[in-house]
């Protein structure tokens, strides 16, 4: 078992040789390696973040097969579906830290604002489902600096949707605050950047 300090450490050094591209995930997706976890998988981190094509987990954390148990879903939101995903990775195989992993110029975030702007009934149920996640941390933010232009709106949102994702986990769950409590389960929000490749954890 990886203690979340320790986890948090390895996520910060990956991404640091992502940016310098000096990654070393050649390794790590080796036929040796593919051979290991074949047998078991003990994943030191699990990742929520965003379906978005350019913020693939293991990439921009150089990781490697059976390292990263990653959930991706559209704007990292947390429905029931992915509260059971970490549910049962941190139950299963013991993983103690959990990122939120947002990132600059999020679609989602686009969606719900364009939403909020005008009506766009024609929009899937699905979809909405999806919108209607992030509605309220653009909307707070909407409402607490009405003269925002959009692209600072965007930024302030992202982080605010973010957060909400992580108290979602760190309070939607008996068995994750249980595990918080006793177990040292760690919940941490992070946001990528599109521009520079580099990681932000939120206060750790
Ligand atoms: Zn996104």
């Amino acid at each position: 078992m990886t203690p979340a300090q320790e986890a948090l450490e390895r996520l910060r050094e990956g991404n640091a040789r992502f940016v310098s591209s000096e990654r070393n995930s050649d390794a790590l997706t080796s036929e040796r390696r593919r051979r290991k976890v074949a047998i078991a998988q003990d994943p030191f981190a699990i990742i929520l973040g965003c379906s978005d094509s350019r913020v693939p987990a293991e990439i921009v954390f150089d990781q490697g097969l059976g390292d990263l148990f990653v959930i991706r879903v559209a704007g990292n939101i947390v429905a029931p579906s992915q509260v059971g995903s970490v549910e049962f990775a941190a139950a299963r195989f013991t993983t103690r830290l959990v990122v939120v992993l947002g990132h600059s110029n999020c679609g989602a975030i686009n969606a719900t604002i364009e939403e909020l702007g005008r009506r766009t009934e024609e929009r899937s149920r699905n979809l909405r489902s999806i919108v209607d996640r992030v509605r309220p941390s653009v909307s707070a933010v909407m409402s607490g600096n009405p003269k925002l232009a959009h692209d600072e709106l965007v930024r302030l949102a992202v982080g605010a949707n973010i957060r909400m994702s992580v108290n979602q986990l760190r309070h939607g769950s008996e068995i994750l605050e249980q595990l918080i409590q006793n177990e040292g389960l760690l919940v941490v929000g992070a946001e990528y950047s599109l521009e520079t490749g580099v990681v932000e954890f939120f206060d750790v």
